[in-house]
């Protein structure tokens, strides 16, 4: 079946999005009779992008087993939606939930996304349906990556423009907020989340936010941020060193960057997550840092940061074709600092596509 389709013009691929939003609700129809559902009831603003376009902070689509559709706004966006969501029916309501529940006879409601409160409010007894629309989601079309591309883009670019500026004195702030205006000069929607930087014995703190610790000639520095662009998110990290580099640095460096890399090549359709987690976490449990690895290899990413599927020890599920996910292991060692190398990925049947291509050379800057 044709998912998409692309029309290249001036060397830009312009994506006919009514033809993708349409077949992304025919694929949700589908898989409605085995939820014992007659139509599903979206509420999940990421959700509802997916499947209209719509960005709204009150918007609900009833998707039906036809796969025709019944969009409800309130009067906010409803210019923009209808506007944004042809081939289907958009109705003004505040109350978009509501309204459109009674639309159908067996109704799914998005159990993950409704509070008890709301759920009793609704009436009737919808069905709970969990994640059917983020199963949907895991496998991306070449306009997502290509959106995708483009924000991983915009992230090696301005990594590559402020790296060149960071000296010993600058903070970790003044280093993070560098990173976001230039990846929004460049053209991001915005930064994809709120960085992370982390200087010498910062580093030992995967999330550490960025403080205003100076840099100090000796620091390994480790940098997660990442572009926003069309709604996907990028996500890269980098770690380099200030000055001079230790031996005990470039150990551990070294070590990141192999089960990365390690990572990475396990990354294929069919893998199973937990072996690709395993491929990367192997390394750095051999080299005895094993305790000191304390987060899953990677995840998902598109119009969310962390989705679908997760990369882990406890993972389950084999990855697909066309899937974009992070490779990020990182060791953490208390009191001293820490090294952790992320990049995104595409899993493709021939190997997997690299979206963030700034080097994993250690920088001695
Ligand atoms: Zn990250
Ligand atoms: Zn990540």
């Amino acid at each position: 079946m044709t998912v998409f389709q692309g029309l290249i013009t001036a060397g830009r691929t312009v994506w006919d999005m009514t033809v993708i939003h349409e077949s992304r609700r025919a694929r949700l129809a589908a898989l409605l009779a085995e939820h014992d559902v007659d139509a599903m009831l979206v509420t999940r603003g990421v959700n509802v992008r997916y499947l209209t376009g719509l960005v709204s902070s009150n918007a609900a689509v009833l998707v039906r087993g036809d796969a025709s559709a019944v969009l409800a706004t309130d009067s906010r966006y409803i210019e923009t939606a209808r506007r944004v969501c042809s081939g289907i029916e958009v109705i003004e309501q505040r109350d978009v939930a509501g309204g459109l529940v009674k639309m159908a006879e067996r109704p799914g409601i998005e159990a993950h996304d409704m509070s008890v409160a709301r759920y009793r409010r609704l009436g009737g007894e919808p069905t709970p349906v969990d994640g059917i629309v983020e199963l949907l989601r895991v496998v991306k079309d070449e306009s997502e990556i290509e959106a995708l591309r483009t924000a991983c883009d915009l992230t090696d670019r301005a990594f590559a423009d402020v790296v060149a500026t960071i000296a010993p004195g600058m903070t970790e702030k003044r280093i993070a907020r560098a990173l976001e205006s230039r990846m929004v000069e460049l053209g991001a929607d915005k930064p994809a989340f709120d960085s992370v930087v982390a200087s010498g014995p910062n580093g030992a703190v995967p999330h550490h936010s960025p403080s205003d610790r100076p840099i100090e000639r000796g620091d390994l520095v480790t940098m997660d941020f990442g572009a926003l662009y069309d709604g996907y998110h990028a996500d890269m990290t980098r770690t380099v060193a200030v000055g001079t580099v230790s031996g005990w640095q470039r150990e551990l460096y070294d070590l990141v960057r192999e089960a990365q890399r390690a990572g990475r090549r396990a990354l294929a359709p069919g893998a199973g997550t937990e072996e690709v987690d395993a491929a990367a976490r192997g390394l750095i449990t051999d080299a005895g840092y094993g305790e000191h690895f304390g987060h899953g290899l990677g995840h998902g990413v598109g119009l969310e940061l962390h989705e679908d599927p997760f990369l882990s020890p406890s993972g389950a599920g084999r990855l697909e074709d066309r899937v974009p996910i992070t490779v990020e292991p990182g060791v953490y060692l208390p009191g001293r600092g820490g090294v952790r190398i992320e990049d995104t990925l595409v899993t493709r049947a021939d190997g997997p596509e690299l979206l963030t291509r700034t080097t994993k050379e250690l920088l001695v800057l």
